[in-house]
């Protein structure tokens, strides 16, 4: 698309499914581990021979056998296989680091849990639904690694490590943290207090003495816009906390944290009178 770049990949290899004549589909769905194997060997040879930037790879088998069975051997086996498939990626990796002096991060992770009574479904909002993990090999965590970072904090990190210059005006909308590299603040969130709003954050930097904080009542960003943040005021990070009466009766506002390393920003969004 134009309006994203129009960046395009060197190399994809998806769409397996559609391939019904190598890929025979059954009831037991082995067909997508046969898939998933195939796209990991695809990942393992390009990571081998063409050391690509980036690479993305999914993998379904476990998610089929969790729908299928749920907690149960079959699900656990299919972890375990999956296991085995990342361990090829792994294998590319190191074989690139051993001969070409290249550093590579990779990160695991998953999109959601299960429900609790039977592992098969998902959607809802229960601790073990809604717990992912993370697993990486970078040896430039920061402390924030070790809080409880989600699938948000993953895009911020490899930019970390890619050493990527995000533009001023994108960094100030990244909704994640990274866990990669310098971090001075994270879970940042705003909540109704009193008739003002009480800004809160865990400080994970304590060299940071204050940090400044600015807001806006406008969203054109999600438009491809751009928001002017007004200056609210600059606030000591120690304190954790500060209160403030916005003096607008927008039903949202925007709120952006600014430190040395970091924007980290955070919605505060009105409710309804219906919902009141
Ligand atoms: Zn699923």
């Amino acid at each position: 698309m134009p309006d994203a770049g129009s960046i395009y990949l060197d190399f994809k290899y998806d769409s397996l499914e559609y391939d019904t004549i190598r890929f025979p589909h059954g009831n037991d769905r082995k067909f997508i581990q046969e898939i998933d194997e195939a796209v990991v060997n695809s990942a393992a040879q390009a990571i081998a021979n063409h050391a690509p930037d980036l690479t993305w790879v999914y993998l379904e088998f476990t998610d089929d056998m969790g729908h299928q069975f749920g907690d149960s051997p079959q699900f656990y086996d299919a972890v375990k296989a999956a296991d085995t498939q990342i361990g090829k990626i792994w294998n590319a990796i190191k074989e690139r680091e051993k001969n070409f002096n290249e550093d590579w991060l990779i990160v695991i992770t998953t999109d959601h849990g299960r429900d609790a009574e039977t592992g098969k479904r998902h959607g809802g909002q229960s601790d073990r639904e809604r717990l992912t993990w993370i697993t990486t090999n970078s040896k430039n965590l920061n402390q924030y690694f070790k809080a409880t970072p989600g699938m948000v904090d993953i895009m911020p990190s490899i930019a970390s490590h890619l050493n990527l210059t995000i533009p001023e005006q994108i960094r100030k909308e990244i909704d994640g943290v990274p866990f990669i590299g310098p971090v001075d603040i994270a879970e940042l969130k705003a909540a109704l207090d009193q008739d003002g709003i009480l800004l809160q954050w865990n400080l994970l930097n304590p060299a940071v003495d204050s940090l400044t904080v600015f807001t806006t009542t406008t969203n054109n960003f999600a438009m491809g816009g751009i928001d002017e943040y007004q200056k609210l005021k600059t606030v000591s990070a120690k304190e954790e906390k500060f209160w403030f009466k916005p003096d607008s009766d927008s039903l949202f506002i925007k709120i952006l944290v600014s430190t040395p390393h970091q924007y980290l920003n955070t919605w505060f969004v009105k409710k309804r009178l219906s919902e009141q």
